[in-house]
C-alpha cells in the first residue's frame, strides 16, 4: 500500500506544486483567507444548485456561477501566487475580492426569483471579510457598492423581465438591506479598527521584547555582550567542541594602567575610554568571535574555531590596534595600552579552569612589562 502511495504519479506531482509560498508567513495568510472565501463560494454553488432543484432559482445563475466563479479565482490566485498583490496599496486585495463576491451575488440575485430575499444573507458573508482589513470609510464605500448592484438588479428586473416580480418587496428588502449596512460598516469599521489596533500593540510588544533583550544581554556602556550572557555563549561553545566541533581560544584583556586614566582625566574620559577599546577589539576580530566585559576595565574574547597560532595572530591584532587608536578627549599623543592572555580549550575541561589560565596568562604579560601578549597553553 505504501509503496502504491509513493508510486502514485498524482501524488509525486503534488509533492512539487506549494500552493502556499514557503518564506513569507503574510503571503501564507493571505492565500488561506483566499482559500477561505473559496470554500464560501463553493457553498454558495451548493446553495444555488439546491434552490434550482426545489425550483426557485434558474439554470442560468448555476451556468453563470459555474464559468465565472473558476475565472475570478484563478485569476486572484495567480496574482497571489506571483506576488503581483504586494505592488498594491492593500496586498490582502480585500476589497477587490469583496466587489468580486458581491458582483457575482448580483447575477445570481438576478435569476434569484423567490428566494432573492434570502440571498441577501450572502452579503453579510461577503462583507464579514472586510473585519480583516478595511476601516469605516472602506466599509461605507462596500455597503454603497453592495446597494447600488442590488439597485441594479432591480433595475434589470424592471427592464427586462417586469411580470412575475413583486417590486414592491424588491423596494423593502433593499431598505432593509440600506440599513444593515449601516449598522454593519459602523459595528465591522470598529471591529476592524480594534483589530488593527491590537496588531499594532502587538507589534509594539514583540519590538519592546527584543530591547528588553537587548539590554539583559549587552553591558550598558560598552555595548559588548555582559558577563552573564557571555557566560552562556561560553558554555554553548564549549559543549559544541566536547561533541567533537572545531577547539576554540578565549583571550582575557586588560587596560594598562587604567587608573591613572581615571584619576588624570576623569571618569567621563575614563568611560570613553573602555567605549573606544571595545570598538576597536570589534574591529580587530572576525564575524564569528565575540567579546564580552568580563568586569571593570577586563574583556573576554572568544576566539571560535582557532587554533593557537591562529588566535595568536588574531589577539596580537587587538593589541597593535589599540595601541595605535587615538582618544581625541584625552590629548592627541596619548597612547592606551592593552595586555592579553591568551588559552585555549582543552577538550572536556571546565570553563572556570580555561578562565583561570587565561588570567594567569594575563597576570605574566603586566609582570613583563604590559603592552604584550602572553600565551598558557
Ligand atoms: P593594570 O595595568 O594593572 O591593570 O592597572 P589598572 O590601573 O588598570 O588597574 P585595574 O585594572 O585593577 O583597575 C581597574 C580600574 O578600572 C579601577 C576602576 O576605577 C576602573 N573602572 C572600572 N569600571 C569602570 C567604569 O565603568 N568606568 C570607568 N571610567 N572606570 C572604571
Ligand atoms: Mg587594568
Amino acid at each position: 500500500m505504501a509503496a502504491r502511495i509513493k508510486d502514485n504519479p498524482f501524488l509525486k506531482a503534488l509533492k512539487y506544486i506549494h500552493i502556499f509560498p514557503e518564506n513569507d508567513p503574510k503571503q501564507v495568510l493571505r492565500i488561506r483567507r483566499f482559500f477561505m472565501a473559496l470554500t464560501v463560494y463553493v457553498l454558495c454553488v451548493i446553495l444555488a444548485y439546491c434552490s434550482y432543484l426545489v425550483g426557485v432559482m434558474e439554470w442560468q445563475a448555476i451556468a453563470g456561477f459555474l464559468i465565472i466563479i473558476p475565472i475570478i479565482n484563478i485569476i486572484l490566485y495567480i496574482v497571489f501566487r506571483t506576488g503581483l498583490n504586494l505592488r498594491m496599496s492593500d496586498p490582502s486585495l480585500t476589497s477587490i475580492q469583496i466587489c468580486a463576491g458581491i458582483l457575482v451575488t448580483m447575477y445570481g440575485m438576478y435569476y434569484a426569483n423567490e428566494s432573492r430575499g434570502v440571498l441577501l444573507l450572502v452579503y453579510i458573508i461577503i462583507l464579514l471579510f472586510g473585519i480583516f482589513r478595511l476601516n469605516y470609510r472602506h466599509f461605507l464605500y462596500v455597503s454603497l457598492f453592495t446597494l447600488l448592484t442590488y439597485g441594479g438588479d432591480i433595475a434589470l428586473l424592471h427592464y427586462f423581465r417586469p411580470d412575475g416580480v413583486n417590486f414592491h418587496i424588491e423596494y423593502l428588502q433593499w431598505f432593509v438591506l440600506a440599513l444593515v449596512l449601516v449598522a454593519f460598516s459602523v459595528i465591522g469599521g470598529y471591529i476592524s479598527a480594534l483589530r488593527q489596533h491590537l496588531s499594532i500593540s502587538r507589534s509594539n510588544l514583540q519590538k519592546s521584547i527584543l530591547t528588553i533583550r537587548e539590554l539583559s544581554i549587552r553591558d550598558e556602556l560598552t555595548g559588548v555582550y555582559n558577563r552573564r550572557h557571555f557566560m552562556d555563549l561560553l558554555e554553548y561553545e564549549k559543549n559544541r567542541a566536547s561533541r567533537g566541533g572545531a577547539l576554540f581560544a578565549i583571550v582575557m584583556l586588560d587596560i594598562d594602567n587604567f587608573k591613572d586614566v581615571n584619576d588624570k582625566y576623569g571618569h567621563i574620559s575614563g568611560d570613553e575610554v573602555l567605549r573606544k577599546v571595545t570598538k576597536a577589539i570589534g574591529n580587530a576580530l572576525r564575524s564569528t568571535d565575540f567579546c564580552g566585559r568580563y568586569g571593570g576595565d577586563e574583556f573576554l574574547l572568544v576566539l571560535t574555531q582557532t587554533d593557537i597560532n591562529a588566535a595568536m595572530i588574531c589577539a596580537e591584532r587587538v593589541r597593535s590596534s589599540i595601541e595605535r587608536s587615538v582618544f581625541p578627549d584625552l590629548g592627541t599623543d596619548v597612547r592606551i595600552t592593552v595586555s592579553l592572555g591568551l588559552t585555549e580549550y582543552h577538550v572536556r575541561e571546565d570553563i572556570g579552569k580555561m578562565i583561570a589560565r587565561a588570567d594567569e596568562a594575563l597576570y605574566l604579560a603586566k609582570k613583563s612589562g604590559r603592552n604584550r601578549l602572553e600565551l598558557i597553553v
